[in-house]
């Protein structure tokens, strides 16, 4: 049996439930519990505040957590990252006032500034680096307020959109810091068992994750363009061909790479292909 902390509620909560939902395992979510016991897969569902998953991964009380980059760096603990998981992506920035003028770059702009932030560290270190010295106000929360009521000059906060900062007057001018899910995992010694019930979750998480980078495709062609066709198709292994009921016809099976997509249609399309689908993958496995 091995335990997993994830966020009880928030921005990382339903994408982390997701994930381990499409790695086929059944539990019941945080109303219910702060700790919940999947039916049909040894592990135990930890929920926890976001700020805290390191601390309890980092003393065992969890084997793994769920959480973003920047809480994790700012945290401070030393920890193994067993996968970026691709949800929750934001970056941790400096914003300003709207109308203070300031030049991409120029750092030294905040040397001495007051900052607020939930993210005393991360911008300290940046700041750092950069030769300055700023004055941290450090806040938990409603950081983009701080500049409006006369609490600091500038702030150091998460954005994804930035419509929060727009709405409060103020503009994004560095990113420090650019973070997303990843899964996590004490550095140290554990059991052979819980190795390997580890190893069966990375395998469901990588399978999920292959499934959503690549497309099924199936298209009709006249058999003397499935040569070409066959080239133009990266595929697996190689592409399945099988005869259409119409003679001198094949319909041709595979798979597409997310990113390649556009491309590939636009060249198959070329080369002859008709009645193209597209169908998304749930799962892959090599
Ligand atoms: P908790 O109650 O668990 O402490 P919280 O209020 O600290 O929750 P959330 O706002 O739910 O945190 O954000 C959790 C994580 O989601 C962040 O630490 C960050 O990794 C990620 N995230 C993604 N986009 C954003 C965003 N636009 N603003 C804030 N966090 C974001
Ligand atoms: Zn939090």
């Amino acid at each position: 049996m091995i335990r997993i902390a994830i966020q009880k509620s928030g921005r990382l909560n339903e994408d982390s439930v997701k994930l381990l939902k499409e790695c086929g395992i059944k539990f019941a979510g945080a109303d219910r519990k702060l700790l919940s016991r999947a039916e049909n897969f040894p592990i135990e569902i930890l929920y926890l505040r976001d700020d805290d998953i390191p601390q309890y991964v980092f003393d065992g009380v969890a084997d793994l957590g769920i959480v973003g980059q920047n809480v994790l760096v700012e945290s401070e603990f030393s920890m193994n990252t067993l996968k970026k998981l691709g949800f929750s992506k934001c970056r941790l920035s400096l914003a300003i006032p709207k109308d203070v003028s300031y030049n991409k770059g120029n750092l030294k702009y905040f040397d001495g500034k007051r900052i607020a932030t939930s993210y005393p560290k991360l911008t300290e270190k940046f700041l750092h680096a950069a030769g300055c010295s700023p004055k941290i106000e450090f806040l938990s929360g409603s950081v983009e307020i701080a500049p409006g009521i006369g609490l600091s000059d500038a702030i150091c906060d998460l954005v994804s959109t930035g419509s929060t900062l727009i709405s409060n007057g103020l503009k994004e001018v560095e990113t420090v810091f650019d973070s997303q899910a990843v899964l996590i995992h004490a550095p140290g010694a554990i059991s052979e068992d819980k190795k390997s019930i580890i190893n069966d979750l990375i395998f469901r998480i990588e399978s999920v994750q292959k499934g959503k980078d690549y497309k099924y495709i199936l298209l009709n062609a006249p058999n003397e363009a499935i040569e070409e066709i066959k080239s133009l198709l990266p595929g697996m292994k190689s592409p399945t061909i099988l005869p259409l009921a119409q003679s001198g016809w094949s319909s041709i099976h595979s798979v597409v790479l997310e990113n390649d997509f556009w491309n590939v249609i636009d060249n198959v399309r070329k080369a002859g292909a008709q009645g193209i689908l597209v169908v998304p993958i749930e799962k892959m496995i090599l």
